[in-house]
């Protein structure tokens, strides 16, 4: 039996699906294996976890798939890591879409001045950018993930590399957790695989699955904090041209949103923190209106525009329009090679003389000004995608302790689960707050054993 034990927990190449492992749990022999704590992945959020829930005499093992901790840490704010966002905590709570409620607890228990004071405290000043983004003042991600680096060695937390999860199962005791490289059992786990945004770093999706075969339900998955594809896409020519603070409105049959953000212009259609940020709401055939002179212009535009032809016939629409921002002022600057474009995508030749110009005509350049119809025919997959929406259903994780209602001694931290955040720190910052959170009470759990 003893032997039948070993060989579960040091060869294990073909750790069997959850629920046939029990057979093969490693005996009290092999203590190299037993851990008080496990947990699956070596991103901010399982490795601040680790941190804060260490405790003397207490043996604690990250199981990281990659070669080294943090491969998306090091990539994040363009590896400058926008840590998180300045202002009040309170605020943080509108920038997760519909799932800021869930944080509440996480993110008031260990606010962004926490985490930058905790920064602080090991040697990493913060700065504050352009829209209130936070950074650490080297602008080196590399400096964040050295500190949580050196905070698990000081502290005697496990990092294991190379070590991907295949499987996990539960038992009276706890839980076998089954790597390619051995077999690991700890009497709390915790997830912390993040999303499946960019696979290469190593979040691709296994949580997701190894929540599930625990019993959680898991809401729909997609890209988010993407950029979008857009059928017969007009502005490829203007690629990189931005608009500020742009009135964008979502529709699906009817409209579903409205909003305003930044946008750019990309060589197949939309990006921009007012696009990435409202990526989790929109899916292929949606429809997207921008407005470059705002609607309640309408009628003054018309008028201008009547007025105009009236006393401007033998002038061309084009040179007519170059004087639009001085007479309607547009929602965004107007440029003239997007006067051009728009124009085209209009049906009018730039030449088109003013007494020339239709009702039928003006009304659709009118349309076309205040409200551009674009059809979205994709939303940028996962290697271009921030974030995650979708994940561990939050309504069985106790948003207190992040503990699942489900498994006990199960935690789930970070981006698996359910909760996205917008750009400018906000994931960041859920990532570290709900490590935190769940450290709280892994250590009371620990205490309680
Ligand atoms: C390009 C890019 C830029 C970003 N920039 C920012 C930014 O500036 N600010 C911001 O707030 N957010 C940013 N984000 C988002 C942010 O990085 C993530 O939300 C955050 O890293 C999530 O942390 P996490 O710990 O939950 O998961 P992750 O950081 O994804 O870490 C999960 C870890 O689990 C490991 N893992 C997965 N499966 C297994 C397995 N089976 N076995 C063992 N290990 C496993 C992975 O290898 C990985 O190391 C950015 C994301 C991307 C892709």
């Amino acid at each position: 039996m003893a032997k039948l034990h070993k060989k579960a927990c040091r060869k294990l190449d073909d750790v069997p699906e959850a629920g046939k492992m029990n057979e093969r749990l490693p005996g009290p022999e092999d203590s190299h294996c037993h851990y008080d704590l496990i947990i699956v992945g070596a991103g901010p959020s399982g490795l601040f976890c680790a941190i804060n829930s260490m405790q003397k005499g207490k043996k604690i093992l990250i199981l990281e798939k990659k070669n080294s901790p943090g491969h998306k840490l090091l990539i994040s704010g363009s590896g400058r890591c926008n840590i998180t966002h300045d202002g009040d905590i309170q605020g943080f709570l509108d920038h997760f879409g519909d799932h800021g409620r869930f944080l509440r607890p996480a993110l008031l228990g260990f606010t962004n001045k926490d985490l930058i004071t905790f920064f602080k405290g090991k040697g990493l000043g913060m700065i504050r950018e352009k829209g209130d983004k936070i950074f650490p003042e080297t602008l080196q991600a590399r400096d964040v993930l050295n500190i949580l680096i050196e905070q698990c060695r000081e502290l005697g937390v496990v990092i294991k590399c190379n070590q991907a999860v295949k499987s996990i199962a539960r038992n009276k005791d706890g839980f076998l957790v089954g790597c390619k490289g051995g077999c690991y059992r700890s009497r709390l786990l915790v997830i912390a695989t993040g999303g499946c945004s960019y696979p290469a770093t190593g979040s691709s999706g296994d949580g997701y699955r190894f929540a599930g075969i625990l019993g959680h339900r898991i809401t729909e998955i997609g890209p988010a904090l993407t950029p979008l594809l857009i059928k017969d896409y007009p502005f490829s020519e203007l690629a990189g041209l931005s608009f500020p603070d742009m009135k964008i409105l979502l529709y699906r049959h009817a409209k579903i949103r409205e909003h305003r953000g930044d946008i750019l212009f990309t060589h197949q259609g939309l990006s921009g923190p007012g696009i990435l940020d409202q990526s989790r709401y929109i899916r292929a055939g949606d429809v997207l209106k921008l407005s470059f002179v705002p609607e309640d212009k309408r009628e003054a535009l018309e008028k201008w525009l009547v007025d105009r032809a009236q006393k401007d016939g033998g002038r061309s629409l084009l040179s007519v329009l170059e004087d639009l921002p001085r007479f309607v002022p547009p929602c965004v600057p107007l440029s003239l090679r997007l006067i051009k474009r728009m124009l085209e995508v209009s049906g009018m030749a730039s030449d088109l003389k003013m007494a020339q110009l239709t009702r039928v005509m003006r009304n659709r350049l009118i349309d076309n000004l205040t409200g551009l119809s674009l059809v979205v025919s994709d939303l940028c997959g996962n290697n271009q995608a921030m974030v995650t929406r979708g994940g561990v259903e939050t309504i069985e994780v106790n948003p207190k302790t992040m503990q699942s209602r489900l498994v006990k001694g199960l935690y789930l931290v970070g981006e698996v689960l359910d909760v996205d955040g917008d750009t400018g720190g906000y994931n960041l910052q859920a990532a570290f707050s709900t490590g935190m959170l769940a450290a709280g009470s892994i250590k009371s759990n620990f205490i309680s054993s």
